[in-house]
């Protein structure tokens, strides 16, 4: 209720008293509940990352670096981009934040598809933008033809999300270019890879080729694939000037010494990182295929989770996993998402499943 929403007589900006806050995924209620509701990785930490956060314990009455200098020069040396794009946040979440505030505020508009990531529609409400939701295909995928017609010359930036968090379809590079074509100059294409590392469609989009365009922005997470989502951290490759108005508009020192120790430690372990990241893409495609011929509508998923769309069963079919003790994200009245976990969780999870048929 905005006319509630005072502090005394101090209002709460009424965009800001109208939204919900960000809903995480559900808490395993039991000792033998498995959390499935937020697409955490299923793999205990690597005992060189433990080693090195341990370490950085006896920086704690110290800042951390605000540039975090080393990681920058790790990752630009990783992906083969120049420093000066990189900007690292609290999480990607963060730097999305950060980003779209620092291009938009009241008046502007921000395209997003829906349904898609939860905090899309607080990332464009904090500066006090408009969102703009376009809702995917049927299959699951974005509808870029629609996002196109709905941007306006007060669009400020058009959010893709590839793979797409819930439904897992990803955008190939064709769509990608197609897409930049045809916006406006004065509007930023935004797009958010947090799954990227679990993709294998040969046709996914690759934004960084196209980071020669200004108006092209990337989102990455080390929550996801790398297995840091406790320590938040993640980062956006964006044209030097906005990635410096990135970092104006961050909190100082939101990356923390912890986090930054964490992720140089995982960038060393990259290649046992990524063979765990094709175990999981090795379980996606196995729960798709049998979920498939148990006879669920299952749309193609490039990320660690699968998406059942359950339409108005969603509340029902979350309820029944439950029962089985295992906690899955419910978005009703779309479908519920399940996050890829061990094989022998994944067993559970389609056993589980069959009895819905
Ligand atoms: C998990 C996720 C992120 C990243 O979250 P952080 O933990 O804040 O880095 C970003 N986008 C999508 C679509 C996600 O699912």
């Amino acid at each position: 209720m905005p006319s509630e929403a005072t502090v005394g007589p101090v209002p709460i900006r009424p965009e800001i008293a109208a939204l919900a806050a960000y809903r995480p995924g559900g808490a395993a209620p039991g000792p033998n509940a498995v959390k499935l509701s937020s697409n955490e990785n299923p793999f205990p930490p690597l005992p060189s990352v433990t080693a090195a956060i341990a370490e950085s314990a006896a920086r704690l009455p110290l800042y951390p670096d605000n540039a975090a200098t080393r990681l920058t020069t790790e990752v630009a040396a990783w992906l083969d981009v120049p420093a000066e794009r990189l900007s690292f946040g609290a999480g990607s979440v963060s730097v999305l934040m950060h980003l779209l505030s620092a291009i938009s505020g009241p008046g502007d508009e921000i395209v997003f598809p829906w349904r898609s990531f939860e905090a899309y529609p607080l990332a464009v409400n904090v500066p006090g933008a408009t969102p703009v939701q376009v809702p995917l295909l049927p299959d699951g995928r974005h509808d870029l033809d629609a996002m196109r017609a709905a941007v306006t010359e007060r669009t400020r930036a058009v959010l893709v999300c590839t793979p797409n968090n819930p439904t897992g379809p990803c955008i190939t590079h064709d769509e990608l270019t197609d897409l930049l074509a045809q916006l406006p100059e004065r509007t930023m294409l935004v797009v958010d890879e947090a799954y990227i590392e679990f993709t294998t469609d040969p046709e996914v989009a690759r934004p960084l080729e196209l980071l020669d365009d200004p108006r092209v922005a990337v989102l990455r997470t080390f929550s996801k694939a790398w297995g840091l989502a406790g320590f938040r951290i993640g980062y956006g490759i964006t044209h030097p000037t906005l990635a410096g108005a990135i970092r104006t508009v961050t909190p100082p020192f939101s990356v923390s010494i912890p986090a930054q120790a964490a992720a140089l430690a995982t960038l060393a372990e990259r290649e046992t990182l990524l063979a765990q990241v094709a175990e999981i893409v090795s379980e996606r495609d196995r729960m798709v295929g049998r979920l498939r011929e148990l006879g669920f509508d299952v749309p193609d998923s490039q990320g660690n989770f699968v998406w059942l769309p359950a339409a108005e069963q969603t509340d029902r079919w979350a309820a029944h996993f439950a029962e089985h003790d295992l906690i899955v994200r419910a978005y009703a009245p779309d479908g519920v998402r399940i996050t890829v976990s061990t094989p022998e969780i994944n067993d559970r999870v389609l056993d589980a499943a069959a009895g819905l048929r």
